[in-house]
């Protein structure tokens, strides 16, 4: 197992059996459940809806190499400066250069999970950049230095308490501030970094080919706070969030904000931005750093390249059974929950190897996924390239070479169950599986020994 493997098996195991923690993912869970189905009834033919949906992102898939030089092309004729990044480091380096060449001093961020994907906050914060993040729950997490345990509710890890708790430390305030008295902190603290922010980098939803705009969608107006009154704009977005026309997000962003599980029920801000802010106030330069970082490897595989037609809606990991037991900060990856596990396969047979057991093949993602797409199957799909490329884990392999010798001949399988049942077997297996869980206990007789005997008896 690679050192990542083992480092997630010894989470997995802190987690899954931590009630506390099981308590909170429940309870996201059932807040979740109770919404969706209500949700999707705002469409009068969702399934039409999502079928469209699809055709688009498919569609930018099909002619990607045109698409994007079509948006460099208006993207630079609207006033914007594009810049390509190859990968992660190429990425951060860029960003850093921008700010130092602009000569800003204090950064404001916008949530995105691109930024987590690279690491961008960390680098920053080593090249003693002043940057603040502004999302309420990502802005939660970042005072304890964690990463955010979900994409659409960073915090959903942290109870009120601990959050009051840090809050205290940092910010001087009682420890036992209500969440209202909380919220009101987080505005005060941002609201003056937004006053003092020369620069701000912000993730996209889309970039559109035929007008060379920029879409970003929010729920908490962090962005265009962010971006009012800064003298640098960066849009950090991967190449995969193209999309063809400017038409195509009156389908996309109401299919992107149905589960938005807030007493709201929908993002409240969409922008679309077409050229950087000129006017007696700000003279703003706008750059766009479009990055791969290994979108294009995805876009080669035939079948998983279906992921990522994904929107973020964040339905499939809110219904998760794995995700709802182990959370999110074990995937260890910026997209946790089945989205995450089956980007990972672009890490490399190995890395991954480990996450795409994350999986019951339940398929309730899919009932919910807004783009259709066939989640439990790609996962198979990677299950399937892992076991090609002979990366399975050794002790699986010979538990699996046992019960496949055992289930070819009918009396070795009668013999197995005796096997199963021994103490010592149990014990050792435990070790694996946890000390939580026990394994079945086999029949005393399997049927064809019950046949047999009945057979017997009547004869
Ligand atoms: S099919 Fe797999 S990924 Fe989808 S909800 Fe079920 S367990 Fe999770």
């Amino acid at each position: 197992m690679t050192e990542k493997g083992t480092i997630f098996s010894q989470n997995v195991k802190q987690v899954a059996f931590n009630s506390e923690h099981l308590e909170k993912m429940r309870a996201r869970y059932n807040f979740f459940i109770n919404v969706a189905e209500d949700c999707a009834n705002h469409y009068a033919n969702i399934e039409l809806e999502k079928s469209r949906a699809f055709n688009i992102r498919n569609k930018a898939f099909k002619y990607y190499d045109k698409l994007l030089v079509d948006f460099e092309t208006n993207c630079i004729s609207n006033g914007c400066l594009v810049r390509w990044a190859r990968d992660a480091e190429e990425a951060k380096q860029m960003i850093y250069n921008i700010l130092s060449d602009e000569k800003t001093k204090n950064v404001v961020k916008t949530k995105s999970s691109l930024a987590e994907e690279i690491g961008l906050m960390p680098y920053l914060e080593m090249k003693k950049v002043d940057v603040t993040e502004t999302d309420t729950g990502d802005f939660i997490c970042y005072q304890d230095n964690e990463r955010p345990s979900d994409p659409n509710h960073s915090a959903a890890h942290k109870t009120k308490a601990e959050i009051a708790e840090t809050f205290s430390e940092k910010f001087g305030v009682n420890n036992d501030l209500s969440a209202k008295q909380l919220m009101s902190v987080t505005r005060k603290v941002l609201n003056n970094k937004y006053l003092n922010a020369n620069a701000a980098i912000t993730g996209a939803d889309f970039i559109v080919a035929d007008t060379g705009n920029i879409v970003i969608s929010e729920d908490e107006g962090n962005v265009l706070k962010s971006i009012a009154n800064t003298k640098v704009h960066i849009v950090l977005v991967g190449i995969d969030k193209l999309i063809p026309t400017i038409d195509d997000i009156s389908v996309l962003l109401p299919l992107s904000s149905l589960y938005e599980v807030t007493k709201i029920k929908a993002k409240s801000y969409f922008t679309i931005i077409n050229s950087p802010a000129k006017d007696e106030f700000v003279n703003q330069k706008l750059y766009v750093v479009l990055v791969d970082n290994n979108r294009s490897k995805m876009l080669e595989k035939e079948q998983q390249r279906r992921i990522m037609t994904c929107i973020e809606c964040g339905a499939c990991h809110s219904v998760c059974p794995v995700f709802n037991t182990i959370g999110g900060h074990v995937y260890d990856n910026s997209y946790p929950g089945p989205v995450g596990v089956i980007r990972s396969i672009v890490n490399g047979y190995e890395e991954s190897a480990h996450l795409a057991t994350l999986c019951t093949s339940c398929h309730q993602c899919e009932h919910y996924c807004p783009m259709n797409i066939n989640i439990s199957d790609l996962i198979l799909k990677n299950r399937v390239d892992i076991a090609k490329e002979d990366c399975s884990l050794l002790g699986e392999k010979r538990v699996l070479n046992f019960i496949m010798k055992r289930v070819e001949n009918r009396k070795d399988m009668d013999k197995t169950k005796e096997f199963i049942n021994r103490l010592e077997l149990k014990q050792l297996i435990k070790k694996t599986w946890g000390v939580h869980r026990e394994l079945p206990v086999f029949a005393e007789q399997s049927f064809s020994e019950m046949w047999r005997s009945m057979n017997e008896s009547e004869g």
